[in-house]
């Protein structure tokens, strides 16, 4: 399919662009292996100085759960799996509110779960004022970029079909398999440490995303291990709130080595780690002993 871009001009000075409709198919990827798919929104990003592909902004989601309640009872409802099941019109219908439950739903996790606001597709940057849709923006002269309408004899442009797959936070990641989903989960929760009497007493390791969402991993053991791995490859690494940080700076204030002790060492490595839902429910609890022997072999392998 071939279509002219469209020409835009800032309201205020002689600058001039065009919005390039290559077609874009993003499909966002969930831990659990759920897809959504989504399509880009034209934006300014300061890096590229320049107008960019833009993922969408998911806040809008926020907006949704009064409707996802309707849509849930709607199609639960009995007379809707009839109407469903029946006319190929009403069972139409029926299939647009099941579309529509499922995309709000898939987009509410996402914008819940989400810590950046949209990134540009070109650079991967994110970030209040540095990537700004097209309609919020305000060029540097205090203008606004606004679309001319396409004159009918403007070039026309063919654009082969791209489809982009990125993790829930808009990275681009490739296509994920479930392990890959949840390793890349575990690389980006908050893990903390908690303290008792100057000792670690448990590793806390908060996700965004309901229980429900993490029960796959539950379920298949080779996931667990690979993402209780990714936690201790992170905690080794200091890649966590480290509840040691102010004890050690402490210690190096009063010129004393700022080493963790051996008893530190092992409540750090010994303590249990527990794993929270958005809601802060527990939903696993592992020993680092359970999942040392795999680990260390996944860590020869890295
Ligand atoms: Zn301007
Ligand atoms: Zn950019």
């Amino acid at each position: 399919m071939s279509m002219p871009n469209t020409p835009i001009k800032c309201t205020q000075c002689d600058f001039t662009g065009y919005l390039v409709h290559r077609p874009i198919t993003l499909i966002y990827q969930l831990p659990n292996g759920e897809q959504l798919i989504e399509g880009r929104q034209f934006g300014w990003c300061k890096v590229c100085d320049g107008i960019r592909d833009i993922e969408p902004n998911f806040i809008k989601y926020f907006d949704t759960e009064n409707r996802i309640t309707e849509l849930s009872e709607k199609v639960a409802s009995v007379g809707h799996k009839l109407s469903s099941a029946l006319s190929s019109i009403i069972g139409m219908a029926a299939r647009d509110d099941e579309n529509e439950l499922r995309t709000l739903t898939l987009g509410l996790k996402i914008a819940r779960a989400r810590n950046s606001s949209p990134r540009c597709l070109t650079c991967g940057t994110a970030g209040a004022g540095a990537v700004t849709a097209l309609e919020e923006y305000t060029h540097i002269c205090g203008g606004h970029l606004i679309p001319l309408s396409r004159s009918d004899d403007a070039p026309r442009f063919s654009y082969s079909e791209e489809t982009i797959y990125l993790d829930y936070e808009g990275n681009r990641v490739g296509q994920l398999t479930p392990l890959e989903t949840f390793t890349n989960l575990a690389q980006k929760v908050d893990i903390e440490g908690v303290l008792d009497k100057g000792l670690v007493s448990g590793i806390l390791v908060f996700t965004l995303f309901d229980k429900a969402d993490l029960l796959l991993m539950k379920n298949e053991p080779e996931i667990y291990r690979k993402f209780a791995n990714m936690i201790e490859l992170r905690i080794m690494h200091g890649d966590f709130e480290n509840p040691f940080s102010e004890s050690i700076s402490a210690r190096r204030a009063m010129g004393l080595s700022g080493e963790l002790t051996k008893e530190e060492k092992s409540s750090l490595a010994d303590s249990p780690r527990v794993l929270f839902d958005r809601t802060k429910v527990p939903v696993a609890k592992w020993l680092r002993s359970e999942i040392r022997d795999s680990a260390t072999s996944d860590c020869s392998q890295l």
